[in-house]
């Protein structure tokens, strides 16, 4: 287990260092800002749909501390080339994982890197980091005028 929580910091610190996908669409079909009070986390979400909601582009901009850059970082990762419905079902697999017991493992079924989040329940106080791209993503899909924030 000892391998594997390293393994996962040093997803997490790499994403964080070299966020993916980082920077702005010139003429986004979608975009949304989110903020995290709580930590002081920002960030705007620029995506390219096609006809069927599957993003074919996505970026992020922002500033954020760590865990909250490689949650956005690897979230776009995962998003890129998935529909709407997929991304809001691993939306919820996601937050199941990063908010369930912090006295049992969760299950990363179905979430693939992004399972490197795990650890995050057993710090309430950065859970909002790691949900709030998923609070923003939800808004730019769902074309929310407000910005989504994690309070
Ligand atoms: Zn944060």
């Amino acid at each position: 287990m000892d391998d594997l929580r390293e393994l996962y910091q040093t997803v997490i610190l790499d994403h964080n260092k070299a966020p993916r996908n980082f920077g702005e669409l010139e003429d986004p079909d979608r975009q949304a800002d989110g903020h995290n009070p709580l930590c002081g986390d920002r960030l705007t979400l620029h995506l390219q749909l096609d006809e069927n909601d599957r993003v074919v582009d996505v970026k992020f901009s922002g500033q954020g501390c760590a865990i909250s850059t490689a949650s956005t970082s690897l979230m776009t990762e995962y998003a890129l080339g998935k529909t709407k419905d997929e991304i809001l079902a691993t939306k919820a697999l996601f937050h199941e994982l990063v908010t369930g017991n912090p006295n049992e493992e969760g299950s990363t079924d179905g979430l693939g890197k992004l399972a490197v989040f795990g650890g995050v329940r057993e710090f309430p106080a950065r859970v909002k980091c790691a949900t709030l791209a998923w609070h923003t993503m939800e808004a730019a899909l769902n074309n929310d005028e407000q910005p989504a924030t994690t309070e």
